[in-house]
């Protein structure tokens, strides 16, 4: 049995939260002063619903937070996720969205546990604005670092996420596009979604796909690279062949449509869209001892009633039961 949706979108992308903590409190994600109690699962639990999941479809595992390296124990939940077969028989693709504030020590040992891929958190190419954003000082060079060591060990390619706000960073769009160049990693620029935990959004602090595309066009000419249909962002390349940038837009164009994504909160609830207004505990079920053929009707029963698609900036928005920090970006 494979996993769809009631709309017929077959779900094979899977996103772990390992934990809600975070090292960094970025203005436009976390306040940083809610003193919740963080909630991590061990990693036993978060294999065990893996496996099932990779049984029933998933090919693709990404390991995001809070700040993923803040666990330890992270390298052999990888090593442990690497020997699982997909469907298809294979390795399912491992990918982790981090910060990038520790990886510099640790890229080569994930490559070598079976890491494929690293997407880090940047949004900014100046360390003194870097500062501002994640409220923490002298970041950028240990950032810098984590991005380097990534591309040596060969986790590729490195994607470097860029989160824009109005009147705060969106003059880093042409400096990103040089970083782009210079340091050849993949940058995306994500519009900035109503998931934070300050609630600031508004449709005008969004800088829009079109918005980013003119910008950058007068710093180079671009061209559009053909992308996959399950594939969020729109990806470009300069016209020369040097560097390539992508624009992850769904606020100004959505792509609900083609979702294929689960996830699974650090608490250990499956969640069927960022902008879910309640979560499934998949985990509760596990703690009274349900055996797998439980877990996989409960998995199947949510997978299917996956939301059509979210109503950003639509009158009657209701904002999601959880902000990106606890739901895992
Ligand atoms: N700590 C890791 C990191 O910094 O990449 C993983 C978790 S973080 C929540 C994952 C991604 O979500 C980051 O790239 C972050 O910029 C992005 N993000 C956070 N809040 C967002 C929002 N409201 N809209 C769009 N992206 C957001």
């Amino acid at each position: 049995m494979l996993l769809t949706d009631k709309f017929g979108r077959s779900i094979h992308d899977l996103r772990i939260s390992i934990t809600d903590r975070c090292n960094y409190r970025c203005v436009y994600c976390r306040t940083g002063t809610n003193g919740a109690a963080y909630a991590e699962l061990p990693f036993a639990d978060y294999l065990r619903m893996a496996r099932i999941l990779v049984s029933l479809g998933i090919t693709k595992i990404r390991l995001t937070g809070g700040e993923p390296l803040l666990r330890s124990g992270i390298v052999d939940f990888v090593r442990d996720l690497a020997k699982l077969r997909t469907v298809h028989g294979e390795k399912p693709e491992i990918a982790l969205t981090t910060n990038g504030h520790l990886l510099a020590e640790i890229a080569q040992v994930l490559k070598d546990a079976g890491l494929d891929r690293v997407t880090v958190s940047m949004d900014a190419v100046d360390p003194a604005r870097f500062a501002r954003i994640t409220r923490v000082p002298n970041g950028y060079d240990s950032v810098l670092a984590g991005i380097r060591a990534s591309r040596c060990a060969g986790l590729d390619p490195v994607k470097v996420n860029c989160v824009l706000l109005r009147g705060f960073n969106e003059d880093q769009i042409i400096p990103f596009g040089m970083f782009a160049r210079e340091e050849g990693v993949v940058v995306r620029f994500i519009e900035f979604m109503p998931l934070e935990e300050d609630r600031l959004w508004t449709p005008g602090v969004v800088v829009t796909l079109d918005e980013i595309l003119a910008r950058m066009s007068e710093y180079r000419p671009l061209a559009e690279i053909e992308h996959g249909r399950s594939e969020t962002a729109r990806r470009y390349r300069f016209a020369d062949g040097v560097g390539e940038f992508g624009i992850i837009a769904p606020v100004s164009h959505p792509f609900c449509g083609h979702c294929s994504r689960i996830r699974i909160t650090s608490d250990g609830k499956l969640r069927t869209c960022l902008f879910s207004t309640w979560d499934h505990d998949l985990h509760e079920l596990m703690r009274r001892g349900a055996p797998d053929e439980k877990l996989v009707e409960f998995i199947v029963k949510t997978v299917a009633s996956k939301e059509e698609r979210h109503h950003i900036g639509e009158p009657g928005f209701v904002p999601a039961s959880r902000t990106m920090v606890h739901i895992g970006g």
